[in-house]
């Protein structure tokens, strides 16, 4: 099956250009003049601009239940008696059908991949092949600093990997899930395995001041220098977070080739208390991405306005103005997320994946468009998305999804009983 898009504003982190994109299979084949054949499916792109799909690189999709559940409260409190009590009535079945509203609601803002850390790995990958979606899956675990319940994950994570590589466009990843909840020896074995199935770490790092200190009481040292000598710092890792970083330790992470998983509004709506050091990950050319994190703590899953946030918090944290401008933020959203999960795509060239999104420019906040750039981050919302095309397949025509109602009110259904439990 071939889709040729007519007529469209074509825009990725290297060009903004005008022409038609021809897509065969799952990749793009062709942009710029293209005539196409008698049974392609013509996409008329006029009045529209298509950008390559978000990448969400960090969030807990299934927690979309949980949202506007539990708010205005800190971290740790909000985590033990709110997150944590609800978490662990939660069924498999409620997960599922809490992963297909998350892909339902990122689809409809843009997002065409994301990296996901949950548990029941078979649920969610079954959601996000039924949704069409793309997505990094990691089986994420606690050890508590117990070496039984470290052994009995590890085999629980290991069956994970094996179960995950059946499923299409989806890539497997160990998400233990932060230094205060997971031994080093749970992550010097995370690292191992991910190595052994070829598959990502999924991480939270450098989150709270609070944990860093915690850790150096611990361990006596800080805690990339900690994770460097265990092996565990290399291109697998994404590690969401990251704002209590010394540069230093940043530096070292950019020579490890790390991924970063910026994710501003659940940084700033849990006050924890710093904003990414981006001057300093920029200087070494770290790979930083941008996410969600949950609905729990955001609470939508709109990278449109992770967009302005990460740059609106840059600005007003480090009192200037020029620091990572639209087109940066832009090229974050996509290029470096898709980077990040180890995919080719995020740019409009031949060869790369056809993720690609739509968007109608016959919207207010377009007008009058004297740089498109600035106004997909400063002034667009995820509500301009009109069609979305993952894997090469049409997943979103003219702002509808098919089964969206279906899809809402099953997760409305398995929420309200799960609270009711
Ligand atoms: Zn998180």
């Amino acid at each position: 099956m071939s889709i040729l898009i007519k007529d469209v504003k074509i825009v990725d982190a290297r060009k903004a250009v005008e022409g038609d994109i021809y897509i065969e299979e799952n990749r793009i084949a062709e942009v710029g003049e293209v005539k196409g054949k008698k049974d392609d499916i013509v996409i008329d792109g006029k009045g529209k601009a298509v950008i390559p799909g978000l990448v969400n690189t960090h969030t807990h999709a299934a927690m979309v239940l949980f949202r506007s559940y539990a708010d205005d409260m800190p971290l740790m409190e909000w985590l033990e008696k709110k997150i944590w009590p609800l978490e662990a009535k939660l069924k498999p079945d409620d997960i599922y059908h809490g992963t297909k509203l998350a892909c339902l609601e990122m689809i409809k803002s843009g997002t065409t991949a994301f990296n996901d850390m949950y548990f029941e790995v078979e649920s969610i990958a079954k959601a996000v092949e039924e949704m069409g979606m793309r997505a990094c899956i990691s089986s994420a675990f606690f050890d508590f600093f117990d070496k039984q319940r470290l052994e009995e994950s590890l085999k629980k994570v290991e069956d994970d990997l094996k179960k995950l590589r059946k499923f299409k466009n989806v890539i497997p990843a160990v998400g233990p899930h932060a230094p205060y909840t997971v031994s080093l020896d749970g992550l010097k074995a995370s690292m191992e395995l991910a190595e052994k199935y070829d598959a990502l770490v999924h991480f939270h790092l450098a989150e709270t001041k609070g944990e860093i200190e915690e850790f150096k009481k611990k361990y006596g040292k800080g805690i990339v220098e900690a994770l460097n000598e265990i092996g565990f710092l290399n291109e697998r890792l994404i590690a969401a977070h990251c704002v209590w970083l010394s540069e230093e330790e940043i530096r070292l992470m950019a020579e490890k080739n790390v991924n970063v998983s910026h994710c501003p509004a659940s940084n700033m709506k849990l006050c924890v208390g710093s904003a990414l050091n981006y001057s300093a990950m920029k200087k070494y050319s770290l790979n930083v991405t941008l996410g969600t994190d949950s609905a729990a703590s955001n609470n939508n899953l709109d990278m449109f306005e992770e967009m302005k946030f990460a740059t609106l918090l840059q600005k007003y944290h480090y009192s200037a103005p020029t620091l990572m401008n639209a087109a940066e933020i832009f090229e974050i959203a996509t290029l470096n997320g898709a980077k990040a999960l180890g995919i080719k795509a995020g740019l409009i060239e031949s060869g790369y994946l056809a993720d690609l999104v739509m968007i109608d420019l016959k919207k207010p906040y377009f007008t009058p468009g004297h740089n498109l750039i600035a106004d997909i981050v400063y002034s667009a919302k995820g509500d301009c998305v009109d069609t979305v095309i993952i894997d090469g397949k049409v997943v979103m025509e003219g702002g509808k999804v098919e089964g969206e109602e279906k899809i809402m009110e099953e997760a409305r259904e398995a929420a309200l009983d799960l609270i009711s439990r």
